[in-house]
């Protein structure tokens, strides 16, 4: 090697020793004929010491370096006179006398440091110089160690890794696929997996049992902070298990991994149904590391001759403790937050509880003060409280209490960053339906059974059908979703005809997959997390980019090897495309 040692492992232990080091050229200082050089590689920094006086041979090669300059020292290893605490190496320096560059560098256009001077698009541009920086760099390595382990556990429990194609066919799972274009197969497509979900059933058709895989999947979505058109999944399947099985497992992955990588011991998982989360949290992906829940007053409210309350299908509200003296201005920006389209309320109605413990409202020409006092006991209010109440259609003002409530959260420091409060989501609806298109949809994905108890109910009021299905939570953030699927030619085929889909549809599509439910298919279930997410939150980070090596920017383009972009004539007729534009 080029090196005897990396830049990171040198300590007092070493004093007197020779070395070679080689790394990327961090700082140069001089001082009083003396050059300081802070070398650094993916283990660390050392300091490099020149005494030019001593080493006049030295001097030209040294005045060339620049920064990002990869140079190999040789030298002694000194004790410093003047330490650095801050870092491992700070004890020693190394007294270097003689120096190789092994390549130059032009000046980076931004600063290499944990607090870099470059911006976003700039650094997705030179995504290889934004990656030495420490604070990235280390999220690439968490984000290995999770990976690593994940194996580990995952193998350990008797799963078997197991690559599914990237080359299918539509798979259904609420987004728009990416397509590729076969040049064999003139006018015909590929798409991209949205996730390899009928591969992993086959594949317990198959008899494997127990599959996992750290798998891409590609999703052609609008982007947002936590979203990118590829992604990495944790993707697994189990056959002969209930959802208790896999709630099990899986807690198990989870708990390891937390225990692994943060050293956190967080105890069993809660379980709370999907009503219960969006009754009390007004979400179905709940932040339970503070309280704050919605209290429901249609029962109080109605008939006192105030429209908005009697016309609702929920009224309900929550308790920002400590905000009495909220001002009339405070009020006001409130009221057009909740009313901005992404919260979606039409207004806000609010009851102060004055520290001398008289109840002010935005209504009180409908309500006495014993009303409100009522009211303010739901919420379990004390002198001092705010309460913020909104009303509407049944989910919509859930969603926005929901919303309201980690605004509010946010807004009082309830939320600790550094607390991990991880649950299950249980008992999701199997369909929603869709007013715009007039059908159902599936909740998770057509392949998800309904409890047992409700499939009669798939005639009558598909509606009210429960899936056996499953979310993990963290911090409100869903890290993770599976559920019991479907194992029976007819149960899959019923499922399709609730969907809107013809009986040929269904078979041109998915006729692989209720075929082989014909050849002995073991009952089967399975869950798939969000790799790059779960990183994110374990790295403490706000957007799941920063723990992916090379990701895409808001418009889905790789700024820095610039694409999608487009292709020759030649390629084209190939593929047989012609571009209308
Ligand atoms: N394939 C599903 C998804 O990507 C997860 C699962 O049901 O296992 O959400």
């Amino acid at each position: 090697m080029l090196r005897t040692h990396t830049c990171g492992e040198l300590n007092m232990q070493f004093t007197g020793q020779f070395v070679t080091l080689c790394g990327w050229i961090q700082r140069i200082r001089e001082m009083g004929g003396m050059t300081f050089i802070d070398l650094r590689d993916r283990y660390g920094i050392t300091q490099l010491v020149f005494n030019l006086q001593v080493q006049p041979d030295l001097f030209a090669k040294v005045k060339e370096l620049g920064r990002e300059f990869v140079i190999s020292a040789k030298g002694r290893v000194a004790e410093r006179s003047s330490k650095n605490t801050k870092i491992p190496t700070g004890d020693i320096e190394i007294l270097v006398d003689s120096l190789e560059i092994l390549n130059a560098s032009k000046i980076p256009p931004f600063t290499i440091e944990d607090n870099t001077d470059g911006g976003e698009e700039l650094r997705m541009k030179y995504r290889y110089l934004d990656l030495r920086r420490t604070v990235v760099r280390t999220n690439i390595e968490l984000r290995h160690r999770m990976a690593i382990l994940t194996r580990n556990y995952m193998n350990e429990q008797g799963f078997i890794e197991i690559e599914t194609p990237v080359l299918i066919k539509s798979t259904p799972e609420g987004a728009r696929d990416f397509v590729v274009p076969s040049r064999m197969n003139p006018g015909q497509f590929y798409a991209l997996p949205q996730s390899p979900q009928t591969f992993k059933q086959l594949l317990m058709v198959a008899g494997f049992d127990r599959y996992f895989q750290v798998v891409k999947c590609f999703r052609d979505e609008d982007l947002r902070a936590d979203r990118q058109p590829e992604f990495s999944q944790i993707d697994c399947e189990m056959s002969f298990v209930t959802q208790e099985d896999i709630l099990n497992t899986f807690e198990g992955l989870a708990k390891y991994l937390f225990a692994q990588v943060k050293g956190i011991d967080t105890g069993d998982f809660p379980r709370i149904g999907y009503d219960e989360a969006m009754r009390e949290y007004g979400s179905d992906k709940p932040d339970i590391r503070f309280g704050m829940k919605l209290v429901e007053l249609n029962a109080t409210v109605k008939n006192r001759g105030f429209k908005v309350f009697d016309d609702a299908e929920l009224v309900a509200g929550i308790n920002a403790t400590g905000c009495c003296e909220y001002s009339r201005k405070q009020i006001d920006e409130l009221t057009d937050w909740v009313k901005r389209p992404q919260v979606g309320a039409s207004g806000l109605v609010y009851i102060r509880y004055g520290t001398d413990g008289t109840l002010k409202s935005s209504v009180d020409k409908f309500y006495s003060a014993d009303d409100l006092k009522a009211i303010a006991a739901q919420f379990s209010a004390a002198p001092g409280d705010l309460i913020l109440i909104l009303a509407g259609k049944m989910e919509k003002t859930q969603n926005a209490l929901g919303t309201l409530r980690l605004e509010m959260g946010k807004r009082l420091g309830l939320i600790d960053p550094k607390v991990f409060k991880p649950l299950w989501v249980v008992n999701f609806p199997l369909l929603e339906w869709d007013e715009d298109s007039k059908r159902f949809y599936a909740k998770h994905h057509p392949f998800t059974s309904p409890v047992p108890q409700d499939i009669p109910l798939l005639d009558t009021d598909p509606g009210s059908v429960r899936a056996n299905a499953y979310d993990l939570v963290i911090n409100g953030v869903e890290i993770g979703g599976g559920s019991i699927r479907i194992h029976n030619r007819d149960l899959q085929k019923k499922m399709f005809q609730v969907l809107g889909f013809t009986d040929e549809l269904a078979q041109e599509q998915f006729g692989f997959l209720m075929n082989a439910f014909e050849y002995g298919a073991p009952p089967h279930g399975g869950i798939a997390f969000g790799f790059d997410r779960w990183c994110t939150i374990f790295g403490g980070g706000e957007s799941i980019r920063d723990f992916m090596a090379f990701p895409k920017n808001n418009s889905g383009r790789d700024v820095m090897i610039d694409t999608p972009s487009s292709i020759s004539e030649e390629q084209l007729k190939e593929l047989n495309i012609k571009l209308t534009s």
